[in-house]
């Protein structure tokens, strides 16, 4: 039994399925990819609404198509801001001074061909609010100003003590399964002993967000970050862009050191006094709003998951800005645990399955944050033409090298990123995006994953779609089939690049998971439709270890 402070009562007031500590951007996401799976979540937050400031500046391509899974997609876009394309990111002396480099942002992780959507440059603060509205909506309960104080563990499930902030009540909420999503200094994490590995501390660091009419000295850099240094200040200047619900804000970022200083030294003189440094205007209004402190760090938790409890976001993986990948991957996570929760939660797949959220996702940590910490040294140190750490690659083009899907061969030859397209259909990674066509509607084959399994079968359909029924019927197990081109088709493939892009001939067969990734392919067959139907039924049992 795992204790974090001992339950001062034993009586439950409140049964949920998963229980979400931390509510902000990532918690959120969970308890909307959950509550899409028809599963319910009670979400604990200890601050009182969503996020005040903005963090996450960026989503990109591979996020918006979950997001776009998940029904979110139009209200994300109808309070996005423009992000145009040609954005990047500056060395200047001062915003309006002498600009040393341009460093060129890599923006392929934002606009790409592999993928039907763009990314976009919504900021965290207009962000939260539609993640809760729409989780709100689905069914998910999102409880404000109310904390975890206190959980046990036995084999059934999680007890959790629950502080309203308010007024200091506490109560008890029975969950079976309990996601920590509660930030980089976890105390989920720390309460079950997991340890973490990485670089460590790499920065501390002094935010000032502030107000001030710069956006067009931001457009005339043609960026929408800048890195500075003069003889008054060094740092950095980041851009979220307003909406009619906020004005442009900015954030500027300078190294501090904590042993000789805290934030009590940085008041809000001496913020706008270095806000004036970075932009080189030293008598330019402006409007001081918030001073906080952050630690730029580089850690990866030892472990995903222990038993029924499990750790997602900033909790279980802390990384560098560089690239704006931390919460795009956060994510991604809790994207890959909420199907898993939802199939072993609805008795569709036996709880072996859960394990591979770890499994699946650690690496990809391990991986996205060496790549940050490279990033950002090459950008320090090398300078645009020295990047080699390829954004799109580490976003979206990754293979889980183990999990819930059926590997070919051993898989030891394959590298762990290419290009998102140079995959075609392996096993364990994301199913590409090609253009169908129905009715004269074109939509994306990434359109069709999100919910189900969903099987993909060649114009040549032999008996596919009947063995994948009988298979349906059999283990009462909901699958999508649909044909791609072909007599009777369901689809067709406008371009002709569905087969290569999935590495099937027409007569084979590709089975996706609910998140879009790869579970299982056979490229082609001359078996009968028995031998079909063991195929697919094998490949589901092991997929969903039933
Ligand atoms: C300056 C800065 C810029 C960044 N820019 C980007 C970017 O452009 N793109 C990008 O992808 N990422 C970016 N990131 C990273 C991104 O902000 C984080 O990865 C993301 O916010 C993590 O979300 P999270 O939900 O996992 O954790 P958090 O945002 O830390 O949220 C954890 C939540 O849990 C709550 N909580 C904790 N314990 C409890 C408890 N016991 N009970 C109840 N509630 C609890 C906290 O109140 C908090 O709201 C940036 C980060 C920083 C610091």
């Amino acid at each position: 039994m795992v204790i974090m402070n001992p339950l001062n009562s034993t009586t439950i007031d409140e049964t949920v399925p998963v229980l979400i500590v931390g509510g902000s951007l990532v918690g959120l996401s969970l308890s909307l990819f959950l509550a899409k799976q028809g599963i319910k979540s009670i979400v604990v937050e200890r601050h009182p609404g969503t996020a005040i400031h903005p963090r996450v500046s960026s989503l990109t391509a591979r996020t918006m198509e979950i997001f776009r899974s998940a029904g979110v997609e139009e209200e994300i876009r109808h309070e996005e801001p423009p992000f145009p394309r040609e954005f990047g990111i500056m060395f200047v002396e001062s915003l309006a001074g002498e600009v040393f480099e341009n460093l060129m942002e890599d923006m392929s992780a934002y606009f790409t061909d592999a993928s039907p959507v763009e990314g976009n440059g919504i900021a965290q603060d207009l962000l939260e609010p539609v993640l809760r509205m729409k989780a709100e909506q689905a069914g998910a309960d999102l409880q404000y100003n109310t904390e975890m104080i206190g959980f046990e563990a036995d084999e059934h499930g999680i007890s959790a003590t629950i502080r309203d902030r308010t007024n200091g009540k506490t109560r008890q909420i029975r969950s079976e399964y309990m996601v920590g999503a509660d930030g980089g200094k976890s105390g989920i994490r720390a309460a079950l002993g997991i340890g973490q590995h990485g670089e460590g501390t790499l920065f501390h660091l002094i935010s000032v967000i502030f107000e001030a009419d710069i956006h067009d000295l931001f457009k005339n850099q043609n960026a929408h970050m800048c890195f500075f240094a003069n003889e008054d200040a060094s740092g950095s200047l980041v851009l979220y862009p307003g909406t009619n619900r906020r004005p442009h804000v900015y954030r500027l970022d300078v190294i501090y050191d904590p042993e000789e200083e805290t934030i009590d030294d940085y008041p809000e003189e001496r913020c706008i006094a270095l806000v004036r440094a970075a932009i080189g205007i030293p008598d330019i209004p402006v409007k001081f709003k918030k001073v906080l402190t952050w630690e730029m760090a580089a850690r990866v938790a030892d472990r995903f998951q222990q038993d029924r409890i499990f750790i997602v976001g900033d909790a279980a993986r802390v990384q560098p800005p560089s690239g704006g990948l931390g919460g795009n991957t956060g994510i991604a996570e809790a994207h890959n645990l909420a199907w898993k929760l939802a199939a072993v939660l609805r008795g569709e797949a036996g709880e072996d399955l859960l394990a591979t959220y770890d499994m699946e996702r650690r690496p990809i940590a391990d991986y996205t944050v060496e790549q940050v910490v490279m990033l950002s040294q090459q950008r320090e140190h090398e300078g645009t033409d020295g990047i080699t750490v390829n954004t799109l690659h580490v976003n979206m083009g990754y293979r889980y090298p183990d999990g819930a899907f059926i590997p070919e061969g051993d898989g030891q030859n394959l590298p762990l990123v290419q290009q998102p397209e140079s995959w075609t259909g392996q096993p364990g990674s994301r199913a590409a995006h090609v253009v169908l066509e129905r009715n004269g509607q074109r939509l994306s084959s990434i359109d069709l994953f999100g919910s189900r399994f969903v099987l993909l079968v060649g114009s040549d359909r032999k008996n596919w779609v009947e063995a994948a029924k009988h298979v349906k019927d059999t283990l009462r197990f909901p699958i999508d089939i649909y044909q791609v081109d072909g007599h009777n088709a369901d689809f067709n493939n406008p371009g002709n690049d569905f087969l290569d892009a999935y590495g099937i001939t027409s007569t084979g067969a590709v089975l996706v998971r609910p998140d879009g990734y790869i579970g299982w392919r056979k490229p082609g067959t001359g078996e009968n439709k028995g031998e079909m139907e063991k195929m697919l039924t094998n490949a589901l049992s092991t997929i969903l270890f039933r």
